[in-house]
């Protein structure tokens, strides 16, 4: 990191030197993901993200003419600083907007580092799903877990989002084009894949992770979260960037809608020979899908599937 800062002041002290006239080009730094720090990937020119591995919640961000627009906050607020500070290595001009996958605090809880001046976008209801988890004790619990976190989590409030749009909205900033476009029950109070059009990438939400078991609460409805990846395959994205996990491609569609069909064509079997809800989930087992992270939450994907074969 060191040797970079210096090279960037040399070449910062290049460039006025010669009297470079063009500063709003110069202000923004093409870096390579090596440059901004470990788990952090250069999707295309301007396109980041924090992944470090398969289960870390990513967070993004892409810089315009105008600006910064980020798609989600970073888990631990240690990640968020981070991730401030690979932002500034990139650009110095503003992050003006940030737009939330989802609402749970591994996404949306370092706001505060952010915001202001970051305007947070996400579907309608998120605010108030946002207000119905917040823990207050968050900040007492992580800064227990040391003094770096301790010092990274200072000032941490809940900062609903500001704006909520219905179904879709389109954010035309700089040069960029974000088609935000609401998911239906697929994972939290509010979910919303974020896609660019002209760069053929897209922030596909949990929908889907990177090979692990989801965490589905009661209100995720598998039909629903199957028609989310047939509606984000039908965008034809290059590159695939899910709540979780390291980047990749529509494949991860391909995985998750073959793993709930095999999960609802199974479950549907035990329930026609007369078997219960508990009786299913001692018995039934994925071991197609035995590499998959999350093993334990087998039970809840099974408790899904079961709403939808006895409807
Ligand atoms: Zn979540």
């Amino acid at each position: 990191m060191k040797t970079y800062f210096k090279l960037t002041d040399l070449f910062k002290t290049l460039l006025s030197g010669l009297a470079v006239v063009a500063m709003a080009s110069c202000s923004t730094v093409q870096q390579s993901a090596q440059d901004l720090g470990p788990g952090f990937h250069k999707i295309k020119d301007g396109i980041y993200t924090f992944a470090p591995d398969q289960g870390t919640t990513t967070c993004s961000f892409v810089v315009t003419e105008e600006g910064v627009v980020m798609i989600d906050a970073c888990n631990s607020p240690l990640h968020s600083r981070n991730m401030m500070a690979a932002i500034r290595k990139v650009t110095d001009k503003p992050i003006l907007f940030l737009i939330d996958t989802e609402t749970h605090s591994d996404h949306t809880g370092n706001h505060f580092i952010f915001s202001p001046p970051a305007r947070i976008i996400n579907a309608e209801g998120a605010a108030a799903g946002m207000k119905k988890e917040y823990n207050p004790k968050r900040s007492q619990e992580l800064a227990k877990q040391s003094a770096e976190m301790a010092e990274a989590v200072k000032g941490e409030k809940m900062i609903p989002p500001h704006i909520e749009y219905k179904d879709r909205m389109t954010l035309n900033v700089g040069e960029r084009t974000f088609e935000l476009i609401y998911l239906k029950n697929v994972h939290s109070f509010a979910d919303t894949a974020v896609w660019m059009p002209k760069e053929r990438v897209l922030f596909a939400s949990s929908a889907a992770n990177v090979r692990t078991f989801i965490n589905m609460r009661p209100t995720v409805v598998i039909p629903d979260v199957l028609a989310s990846y047939k509606l984000m395959k039908s965008l034809n994205p290059e590159i695939v960037i899910a709540g979780h996990g390291q980047p990749t491609t529509t494949k991860i569609f391909d995985e998750y809608e073959g793993y709930y069909t095999l999960l609802m064509k199974r479950v549907g079997e035990m329930a026609a020979k007369g078997m219960t809800l508990d009786q299913v989930k001692k018995e039934l087992k994925m071991p197609e899908y035995a590499d998959w992270a999350g093993q334990d939450r087998l039970p809840v994907n099974i408790e899904q599937a079961w709403k939808v074969v006895k409807k």
